[in-house]
């Protein structure tokens, strides 16, 4: 069953818990393409960390062999140093330092590269399914979330989970290698002091984890502020003609003050934990490094040690140190991105409501009679808004809804395209459940002039062809001029080339009205809906416009919701819609001979002089 619709994080790590592998072994699937170049790229660092790991020894050979004159074992110089004078080891030791240096800084260069490739095409395989799932995911999702914080998933989670793939996983991993590579050659020089420098990592890896669990809970904290800062910006920019008419920019600057200043105060405790980690992380180190050093002198003061081989020890101390402090870093940072994953897999995870049903089939071309049998619907958990509608709409006949405002007439016209499916009860296209057939093959018989109309900021051409993806010229052309849009295209500078600003902001209402009715001529689709696509023209565009629907609904099957009774006097069929059921059903000459209700309204308007 498809969960219940939420915006807050399901899988997000439980309070307590520092690092959960969960939301990330459900991102592993988009790094397994990348195997080879992980693979590639584990080889490089290994080599890279070989190096690292002898870079010490050409020290020792120096120290104990040329300065203190003492036999050294140098394994891989081989026949070379068969005659070993001092410059011959000196040499030979140079020359290890040195390529050592350049091999190891080849191989680090390569396994970065391959691990930023993988990591950068999975993140944006993420981005990209995130998104698609985004638009898959039922309204009631999308009226539940607000646009800013899916925009911060989006953007903000997702580089982090990036960030985690491409540095920290690579560092992390590169370091615990180095880090167990120089305990084991600790413990071939003395295992004694091995097991010293080894007494660190008990109250180390405590002191992670305790400061880890608090920064991954601030950083939860200050990212669901961030969203929510995004929240406001992206709504009062889209709506900055109310913002502006009511005077309310310090009001909402304010607004978003305070919740930037909440993210501000989370992000701070995430850093102050931090600063205290690492400072005890400092002290922990100087502590290893004192009790090793102490016990390593003493050990070259009774000979067990020489002094090449303290100098090792306490380089390797200091490099070994380094992944140390590294590796903690690198945990708070994964557990930071872990709260980027959890968000991310949290979207990724709910499940679209309206999905086809196992074994749908593409509909045929639909003559477009319309039957809702029974039909019951709610939003979400709420109560029924709908209660047992029973209809029928012939094909190519014109079915006028009306009813009060919040009567449930835009709820039902929009179960016709499956944009909510019905609780109880079933809506048939052709005497054919619609759930027996796929959504995409439904929807693209199905054309909404909505009342407010959404453009999108491109051309006018790609508007009007938006859902009829095979739309030639001429049919965009021919749409427009049905829809009487074509002169005031025409009269544009670059006519249908001319991109509309962002959600149509530079046209007027009346022509962002005729470019919707013209997709909807475009769309050639056999069922239409008009969802009072008038409200809040004026009396010229609105003639303008009715007049341009009525050429539209010609030979389809429409449902049509009307503010004004005189605009569907002459519609086939009369929906009264009151308190979620059909209170009355019949044409406009039933309806005043049986439905007191009817001309009440009727008297109403008349009244109030809204007349078409
Ligand atoms: P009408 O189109 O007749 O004005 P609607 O179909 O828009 O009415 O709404 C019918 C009822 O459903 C109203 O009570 C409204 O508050 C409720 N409603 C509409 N959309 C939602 C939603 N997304 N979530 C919850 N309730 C909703």
């Amino acid at each position: 069953m498809a969960r219940r619709v939420t915006t807050s994080a399901r899988s997000a790590p439980p309070p307590g818990a520092a690092f959960t592998w969960r939301p990330w072994l459900s991102l592993v699937s988009y790094v397994r393409p990348y195997r080879g170049h992980l693979a590639l790229g584990l080889a490089l660092l290994l080599v890279n960390i070989g190096m690292d790991v002898l870079k010490p020894w050409p020290l020792k050979w120096i120290f104990d062999g040329v300065l203190l004159d003492r036999p050294v074992q140098i394994p891989i110089a081989g026949p070379w140093l068969a005659h070993r004078t001092d410059m011959a080891v000196l040499g030979f030791a140079c020359a290890m330092i040195f390529t050592t240096a350049i091999v190891a800084g080849l191989c680090e260069y390569g396994a970065h590269v391959l691990f930023a490739t993988a990591g950068h095409r999975a993140v944006t395989a993420v981005r990209r399914d995130l998104f698609a799932h985004m638009q898959r995911l039922s309204l009631d999702f999308h009226k539940a979330s607000k646009s800013g914080e899916l925009l911060t998933r989006l953007v903000k989670d997702v580089t982090e989970v990036r960030n985690a793939l491409t540095d920290t996983a690579l560092e992390t991993v590169g370091e615990v290698l180095l880090l167990v590579g120089m305990l084991v050659l600790l413990w071939t020089i003395d295992p004694g002091l091995a097991v010293y420098s080894g007494l660190i990592f008990p109250p180390l890896v405590y002191c992670v984890w305790h400061y880890a669990t608090g920064i991954q809970q601030a950083t939860r904290r200050q990212r669901d502020k961030e969203s929510k800062t995004a929240s406001i910006f992206s709504e009062s920019l889209a709506a900055i003609s109310v913002v502006q008419m009511f005077s309310r920019e310090q009001q909402t600057t304010a607004r978003f003050d305070r919740e930037s200043q909440k993210s501000v105060q989370a992000d701070l405790v995430a850093t102050r934990l931090k600063g205290r980690m690492n400072r005890w992380v400092e002290v922990i180190v100087a502590a290893g490094t004192c009790l090793v050093l102490f016990h390593g002198t003493r050990g070259v003061l009774n000979g067990s040690l020489t002094p090449g081989d303290l100098i090792v020890f306490s380089t390797y101390l200091r490099a070994m140190y380094k992944p140390v402090r590294r590796i903690a870093a690198n945990i708070l940072q994964a557990s930071r991105a872990t709260v980027g994953a959890a968000r991310v897999v949290d979207i990724l995870d709910t499940q679209p409501l309206i999905v086809d049903r196992p074994g749908a089939r593409r509909a045929p071309r639909f003559a477009g009679r319309v039957t809702f049998d029974g039909v019951a619907f709610g939003y979400g958990q709420g109560s029924d808004v709908l209660h047992d509608l029973t209809f029928d709409v012939p094909a190519g006949a014109v079915a006028a809804i009306i009813g009060q405002s919040g009567a449930g007439k835009s709820t039902l016209a929009s179960m016709i395209p499956r944009l909510y499916d019905p609780r109880r009860g079933r809506i048939c296209i052709d005497g054919h459940d619609i759930r027996d057939y796929t959504v995409d093959s439904l929807r693209e018989q199905v054309s909404i002039v909505a009342q407010e109309a959404v453009l999108f900021g491109m051309s006018i051409r790609d508007n009007i062809a938006y859902g009829s993806a095979d739309a030639s010229d001429e049919r965009i052309e021919r749409a427009a001029r049905d829809a009487g849009a074509h002169e005031f295209i025409a009269r544009m500078p670059r006519g249908y080339d001319t991109v509309v600003g962002e959600r149509g902001a530079t046209l007027s209402g009346g022509e962002r009205q005729r470019l919707a009715v013209a997709r909807a001529f475009c769309r050639e689709a056999p069922l239409l809906i008009l969802d009072e696509p008038t409200t809040g023209l004026d009396a010229d565009a609105e003639a303008h416009l009715l007049a341009s629907m009525r050429r539209l609904m010609v030979g389809k099957t429409c449902f049509v919701i009307a503010h004004k009774l005189s605009t569907i006097a002459s519609a086939d069929l009369i929906l009264r819609v009151a308190d979620g059921t059909i209170s009355h059903i019949g044409t406009h000459r039933d309806l005043v001979a049986h439905d007191a209700g009817y001309r009440h309204l009727l008297a109403l308007e008349a009244s109030t002089g809204a007349t078409a």
